[in-house]
């Protein structure tokens, strides 16, 4: 393994390394890959060091079941304040009246809206896996699929958009308990508005799971769910760039509701440590940096959208208005899992999505983690470009690699 950095910096010492240098070697590896591969999947970012520095602290040690002022174990009244100043930050970002920021991952948080506001066996109106719902959404491999009788509404095969009236007809028809808005795979905003209006029309209770946009969200570069929903779900480690993890946001008279359902109906005791590192993020996504960061990466998402189309790949709806973007390379000549193969060989991380059209399956890129690295527009046009070549396979493999070594390491994600 030729590796070019180091986990100084990152570390304040090398103790990993001189412990277990078998395991120092793999983080240091899997950190170089990050370094020098584009990381073009749409879930991912790079966390900053002060975030990871909470990760690796002392916090994860320490065993805090319930909340603050009231949990079931001692010695918590400083990690009690870690959490207090976690919810109110995350309030104040989103102007939630109550936050949890226990959930140990953006499935868990989904887990537990449906516990706090659903009976097994309900019905559930969201987007069909097919379409881009999540596993959450009623896969029959999930709980979610398991436990409750999901209802898929789809997007228009020609348009690659949500059909709203066919949202209300669904749930006309099918009297859902809970309709869930929210997407892996949608590039454009969702009107949040129109399910509330469809919500109310057949008393059914909105969950925004915005696992995706929440990043977006807290920048002002995407319309916030927090005054339609009544319950939103995310992550904070998408474009919010926090942890891995989840959070619920909700109004005050669900308050309890939805803390019960997060512990003790579906977890144990709260990640100290990641519930420390979800206030750092909070704290630096407050910022007016962070705000020119959401911002820039629509921007670069949208570029990357153009360079991409102008190459021949048939973008879905067109466009984005996001951070990600899907696109079918067919026209190209590849189908989906050979160009994520001829990709990834280039050093082009992504993922195969679901496409409007059924049976097919298309690209999802997602431009938060190399706009964290300080790429925008002139370095989107080229990735365009790169990315074509590659799935045309008209440069060598190795030529289209070494462009992308280059281009990484003008950006570096961690400078030291
Ligand atoms: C990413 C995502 C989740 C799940 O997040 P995990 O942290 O991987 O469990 C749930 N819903 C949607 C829409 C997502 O995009």
């Amino acid at each position: 393994m030729v590796v070019t950095h180091t986990l100084e910096g990152l570390l304040p010492t090398d103790v990993l390394g001189r412990q277990d240098p078998e395991l120092a070697e793999i983080l240091i590896g899997e950190l170089d890959r990050q370094s020098t591969t584009l990381q073009l999947i749409a879930a991912e970012n790079f966390t900053s060091p002060a975030v990871l520095a909470a990760l690796g602290s002392p916090l994860a040690n320490k065993y805090a079941e319930g909340y603050p002022g009231a949990r079931h174990h001692g010695g918590c009244e400083i990690v009690d304040v870690a959490e207090r100043i976690a919810v109110e930050r995350t309030k104040a970002l989103f102007g939630a009246e109550h936050a949890n920021v226990q959930s140990h991952s953006g499935s868990s948080a989904v887990l537990a809206a449906y516990a706090a506001l659903l009976r097994p066996g309900d019905t559930v109106l969201a987007m069909g896996l097919p379409h881009g719902g999540h596993l959450t959404h009623g896969s029959p491999a999930n709980f979610s699929g398991r436990w409750f009788d999901f209802v898929g509404y789809g997007v228009d095969p020609e348009s690659g958009l949500i059909d709203y009236d066919q949202v209300l007809a669904l749930a006309r028809t099918h009297r859902p308990k809970a309709i869930v808005c929210g997407s892996i795979s949608y590039p454009r905003h969702i009107d949040y508005g129109a399910f509330k209006d469809v919500a109310e029309a057949v008393g059914a209770y909105l969950i925004a799971d915005a696992a995706h946009p929440i990043g977006l969200v807290a920048g002002g570069a995407a319309p916030s769910p927090v005054p339609y929903a009544d319950i939103v779900c995310a992550t904070t480690h998408k474009v919010l760039r926090g942890p891995r993890g989840g959070m619920l946001l909700c109004g005050a008279e669900l308050a309890e509701r939805v803390d019960r359902a997060v512990f003790p109906f579906t977890q144990g005791g709260a990640q100290m440590h990641t519930i420390a590192a979800k206030a750092v993020a909070f704290g630096e996504a407050a910022t007016s940096a962070f705000t020119a960061y959401a911002h820039q990466v629509v921007v670069n998402a949208r570029a990357l959208a153009r360079g991409l189309a102008a190459e021949g790949l048939a973008v879905t709806t067109g466009g984005t208005d996001t951070h990600l973007l899907t696109v079918d390379p067919a026209p190209l000549g590849v189908d989906a899992r050979t160009a994520r193969g001829r990709l990834a060989a280039a050093g082009m991380v992504l993922d195969t999505c679901a496409l409007p059209h059924p049976d097919v399956r298309g690209l999802r890129l997602g431009t938060a983690a190399v706009t964290t690295q300080g790429m925008g527009e002139v370095e989107m046009s080229r990735i365009a470009v790169l990315f074509a070549e590659a799935l045309r396979e008209e440069r060598a493999g190795r030529e289209v690699r070494e462009e992308v070594r280059d281009l990484t390491g003008r950006f570096p994600p961690y400078p030291v």
